[in-house]
């Protein structure tokens, strides 16, 4: 019998947490620091912080924890995955030079380059006048990217040239390094694989919705719902993104002896030339995760056990069912989100928490994003429809969410 330490405290940690739960293998499931809202899975939450490192390990040691499976790209970019494998811990993760990939651009850019996978055109800059002359060069709209984790805020696209010299200055004023990259017009998707070494798991493709409100506008955010499969991105796309894509990927993985046992999640555009890569992350998406690992039907715990190994896992999927979760947030949220807003008490069990604390028992909203409510059907516009159904019967006048996750397919 195993015991799983997950790390992070989101709903996506909820997700992977519970999915591990499910194992018959799995007896104890840790989270650190997690959230109060997981305890009704029977997850063990841990207070301990996600950048803890030395005290995460001796955790892991003295609650004879075989597995530690690490949610966020801040703790992976630091290192923690390094720390865990040095006190000969198995843990699934990329170590800090693969985190790399998501956490430093220009060095995914240069990986893409060497090994011809197709992306946007760039350069890399520290300097305005530099930075200026090349944008000046290229034609509208272009994009402006800060170097940088920046949990999905370092991105401007910059469509009128009076925005452009006041846009290049406050990225470099915040990151010090960016990059001035070429627009790629076309459909988005993004791919996430399960890898270990040269094996490779492709999940279902699923589909996030970034922007506040509804009709994709308003500013970015984390993520305000998810849905998978998604039938607009066919099996054409999918086997010519593995082709172009992923395996050039794997390859250059191996070659630059950056091989692990992790997450490739691949954000790309769907273009007229052909998908191309737009970034790369080395973690699970959230709030994707919430509508992808109610799909798998193996066990979690073997399929991630057999990948550090650099084993191929036995994977099955839900068949014919699509996915749907809609995130629902503190009003205010991205900017300002109202804080200690009381949850309503009859929440149903397919929730995945996030920003929530408890007092006396009760739970309260800390923070932007506050849960994902998912469900399936065996058609989207059925699940979209249980899930609004279920939101409804809710009080939630003091919460915020978008009544139009799976508009694309819809
Ligand atoms: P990133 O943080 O690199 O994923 O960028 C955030 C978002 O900005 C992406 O999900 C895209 O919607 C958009 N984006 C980034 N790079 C490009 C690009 N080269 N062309 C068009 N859109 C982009």
């Amino acid at each position: 019998m195993a015991n799983v330490l997950v790390i992070g405290s989101g709903a996506r940690e909820h997700a992977i947490a519970a999915t591990m739960l499910k194992s018959p293998q799995v007896t104890n499931v840790y989270c650190a620091p997690g959230n109060p809202g997981m305890k009704k899975d029977n997850i063990q939450i841990v207070d301990i912080d996600e950048m803890d490192f030395p005290n995460l390990v001796e955790f892991a040691k003295e609650h004879l924890v075989d597995l530690t499976f690490v949610g966020p790209e801040v703790p992976l970019s630091k290192g923690i995955v390094d720390a865990f494998i040095a006190a000969r811990l198995r843990v699934f993760g990329p170590d800090e030079s693969a985190a790399r990939l998501e956490s430093d651009k220009t060095f995914a850019k240069g990986f893409m380059a060497r090994n011809n996978i197709p992306t946007a055109q760039f350069k890399t800059f520290t300097t305005f006048d530099d930075a200026e002359k090349y944008a000046e060069s290229l034609s509208l709209p272009l994009v402006v990217k800060e170097n940088g984790l920046a949990a999905g805020k370092g991105v401007t696209i910059v469509k009128d040239s009076a925005d452009l010299a006041a846009t290049i200055q406050h990225a470099l004023d915040k990151a010090g390094e960016i990059l001035i990259e070429e627009f790629l017009e076309g459909e988005e998707f993004s791919l996430m694989l399960f890898v270990g070494g040269d094996k490779k798991v492709v999940f279902p493709i699923s589909q996030d919705h970034k922007k506040i409100y509804e009709g994709e506008t308003g500013p970015n955010t984390g993520g305000m719902g998810a849905y998978s499969p998604v039938p607009h991105i066919t099996q054409d796309v999918l086997d010519v993104t593995v082709q172009k894509i992923v395996n050039p990927t794997m390859a250059g993985l191996a070659k630059e002896d950056l091989e692990f046992a992790g997450i490739i999640y691949i954000g790309c555009m769907l273009t007229k030339q052909g998908p191309k890569v737009i970034e790369y992350n080395l973690r699970l998406g959230d709030p994707e995760t919430q509508v992808l690992l109610p799909q798998l039907k193996s066990d979690f715990y073997q399929m991630t056990s057999d990948l550090i190994d650099h084993q191929m896992p036995k994977v099955e999927w839900q068949e014919g069912e699509f996915y749907l979760g809609v995130m629902v947030s503190a009003p205010g949220y991205p900017t300002s989100p109202k804080q200690h807003i009381a949850l309503p008490d009859d929440l149903p069990r397919n929730i995945f928490y996030a920003g929530v604390t408890e007092e006396d028992g009760k739970l309260y909203s800390s923070g932007g994003r506050i849960f994902t409510l998912y469900n399936h059907a065996s058609t989207l516009e059925c699940a979209q429809a249980k899930v609004y159904a279920e939101l409804s019967r809710l009080d939630l006048s003091g919460f915020y969410y978008r009544k139009d996750i799976g508009f694309r397919d819809l």
